[in-house]
């Protein structure tokens, strides 16, 4: 028996549904199968990916929220559901690094692995169809997207979150190298941690593993063509839920 019914689909991304419901302050996220890549210039679908990222994000968001952190998380229901609160989601792709890696690399001078302490925070305009292009603070106010306070909120939202991630993964063996979260504004105007975190969003490296390749656990396995994606995202659920509760069934 579920406490709700599902409305019309409000929104289709490149790995979820968003459906609306009965209830105004609840939301249904289906987690997809697809799997994209450049900007949605590579794509796949790969069987069992939906339902992993949703279980490994609630596991997630509950540790978070036991660390103090807000989001946007009720609960899972099936394997590859999860009932959220609605938010105005902030257009903003927030990228915590703790080792170089990625686009970093490729635009700036800094060697793949390097250690990054303080961990680097790099904001982006989220707009697919202007490939998310990065913002400086003057970008910022000139876009006048978030206030200073708000922008102060989010550092240090992004900042609690990459010490809860670090102490989850670091906990079992995975090495968090950076990720990208996604914020929103509830109804009651508190700032909350949407979408999701998983191996689509989180680079993870296998810290019992030497091989640069083989240690990869995490969507650069479809991004570099090196197979094993849902094998590897498995690995990682399994790991996580060594170290986590159940997650909660929305009631
Ligand atoms: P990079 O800047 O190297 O492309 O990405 C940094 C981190 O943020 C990586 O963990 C990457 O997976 C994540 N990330 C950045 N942009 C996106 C995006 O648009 N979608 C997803 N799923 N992850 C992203």
């Amino acid at each position: 028996m579920t406490a709700y019914s599902l409305g019309p689909l409000l929104y289709e991304g490149k790995a979820k549904r968003v459906y609306a419901t009965d209830q105004p302050d609840l939301v249904a996220v289906e987690f997809k199968d697809e799997a994209t890549a450049f900007n949605a210039e590579k794509r796949a679908s790969l069987a069992g990916k939906g339902e992993r990222n949703c279980r490994i994000s609630a596991l997630v968001f509950e540790w978070l929220e036991a660390r103090g952190v807000s989001t946007h998380y009720l609960g899972v229901e099936g394997d590859r559901w999860m009932l959220v609160r609605p938010v105005k989601v902030v257009p903003i792709e927030v990228v915590v690094r703790n080792v170089a890696a990625g686009s970093l690399c490729r635009q700036l001078p800094i060697a793949p692995g390097t250690p990054l302490d303080p961990p680097l925070l790099d904001l982006y305009y989220k707009d697919d169809a202007l490939g998310d292009p990065l913002l400086t603070e003057a970008r910022l106010e000139r876009l006048q997207l978030v206030s200073s306070g708000q922008l102060q909120a989010i550092s240090e939202l992004a900042m609690a979150v990459n010490r809860g991630l670090r102490e989850l993964f670091g906990s079992v063996d995975l090495e968090l190298v950076d990720f990208k979260i996604e914020l929103g504004f509830a109804a009651d105007g508190r700032l909350l941690l949407a979408d999701e975190i998983s191996p689509d969003t989180c680079r993870l490296w296998d810290r019992r593993i030497s091989d640069q390749s083989d240690r990869i656990m995490d969507k650069d396995r479809f991004r570099q063509d090196l197979g094993g994606v849902v094998e590897a995202y498995g690995e990682v659920l399994k790991r996580v839920q060594g170290v986590c509760p159940q997650p909660r069934v929305y009631r």
